[in-house]
């Protein structure tokens, strides 16, 4: 019995294999390897997908949250409203700038963040709210808007998390250009994955955009000219962004793919005890995880054992989230009541461009066995 790996990156790369090679050629003789043609040309193409805002490339996707933060004048003293089912690099990028994250609630259908409890838990030292589309869901952005300008705190920064969701889009708006910042990631597992790390803020302001592209580089506007406090080194190197403009080009057929797997999972799990996240009004999502949540923790084990037994790998995201994590002891919390019963729940079965027919017929038919 073969096994059914969760993600096979390897063979993921292998599909594109010829451009990927051809594009890591180009950028290794070209002599050049840092902020050159390449992250440049990986910039522009982006930009151009995403029909808004401006690209700058830096070196992960926490860099590129923790980027946002910096321009968006975060530091000691304030408080970064954010949710607690999240991958930890949103959390770590927040506590990077001394900032104290502050955890709302999410909403029990969508699994996202709750605009009312962002309500509740503003105060006179939020100075941002990093809104994570998990999974490819995502925030109702619109809604989170609305709550902000109804409490008078136009003032507080928007940043959308887009590591997970690369490629959703909400009326009609990319996942990234709706928010003052978009943070992506190019984590090699992502919806477009490096090979190696890499990530991009995309910035709706041209001024913003400067700050980001100051602070990923020593805080320098140009050469030997270090004008901004703060700065770090965090760039897209060459090799890597001659890559991502490789497999760029392939996002909306892998997406495509990743949606008819989906669809395909809601349809044939249906009447069985398996709940879907709920997709928010207006969202297209472009799916990066499939996560069903079951009755409890018992049956959750006792489903992922049952998939293993038959050569079936499943994950969980995320087993702990953020507020239980030591390193995170120093947030703040607000009554976390859906993120906790969600957490003892969630299950993520196998979703990516490589899953075959064949190998999701067996997910499922072993899905339904169990049951
Ligand atoms: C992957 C991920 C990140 C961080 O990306 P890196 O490129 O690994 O630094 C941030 N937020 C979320 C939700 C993620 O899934």
């Amino acid at each position: 019995m073969n096994t059914i790996p969760f993600f096979d990156i390897g063979q993921m790369n292998a599909t594109v294999s010829d451009e990927i090679h051809a594009a890591a050629r180009r950028a290794l003789d070209s002599g050049w390897y840092i902020l050159g043609r390449e992250c440049e040309g990986f910039e522009r193409n982006l930009a151009a997908q995403l029909g808004a805002g401006h690209v700058a490339g830096c070196n992960s996707g926490t860099d590129a949250l923790r980027l946002s933060l910096l321009a968006a004048g975060v530091g000691h003293g304030h408080e970064v409203i954010t949710v607690s089912n999240t991958a930890i690099p949103t959390v770590a990028a927040i506590c990077s700038t001394g900032a104290v994250p502050v955890f709302v609630d999410v909403d029990t259908d969508t699994w996202l963040m709750d605009a009312k409890r962002v309500a509740e838990a503003l105060t006179v030292r939020t100075k941002a709210v990093m809104a994570v589309h998990l999974y490819g869901n995502m925030v109702d952005m619109s809604r989170l808007n609305s709550v902000l300008c109804e409490a008078g705190r136009g003032d507080v920064a928007v940043i959308e998390d887009v590591a997970q969701a690369q490629g959703s889009a909400l009326a009609g708006r990319q996942a990234g250009t709706i928010g003052r910042f978009g943070a992506f990631s190019f984590y090699p597992s992502k919806n477009i994955g490096a090979l190696g790390d890499g990530g991009a803020v995309c910035c709706a302001g041209e001024a913003d955009s400067g700050a980001v592209r100051m602070l990923r580089n020593y805080g320098q506007r140009d050469r030997y000219n270090a004008e901004m406090a703060g700065g770090i080194n965090s760039r897209l190197d060459e090799v890597q962004a001659a890559i991502l403009s490789a497999k760029l080009p392939h996002l909306n057929e892998w997406n495509s793919r990743k949606a008819i797997i989906m669809n395909r999972y809601r349809e044939e799990l249906r009447g069985l005890p398996v709940i879907f996240q709920e997709v928010t009004d207006g969202c297209r999502p472009a799916w990066h995880l499939c996560v069903i949540a079951l009755e409890n923790g018992t049956v959750r084990g006792g489903l992922q054992e049952h998939l293993r037994s038959r050569g079936i790998q499943t994950l969980i995201h995320y087993p702990i989230p953020c507020h239980r994590q030591p390193a995170f002891a120093s947030a703040q919390s607000t009554d976390l009541y859906i993120t906790e019963k969600l957490a003892g729940r969630i299950l993520s079965l196998p979703l990516n461009p490589v899953l075959s027919d064949a190998e999701q017929s067996r997910v499922i038919a072993s899905i339904r066995d169990f049951f």
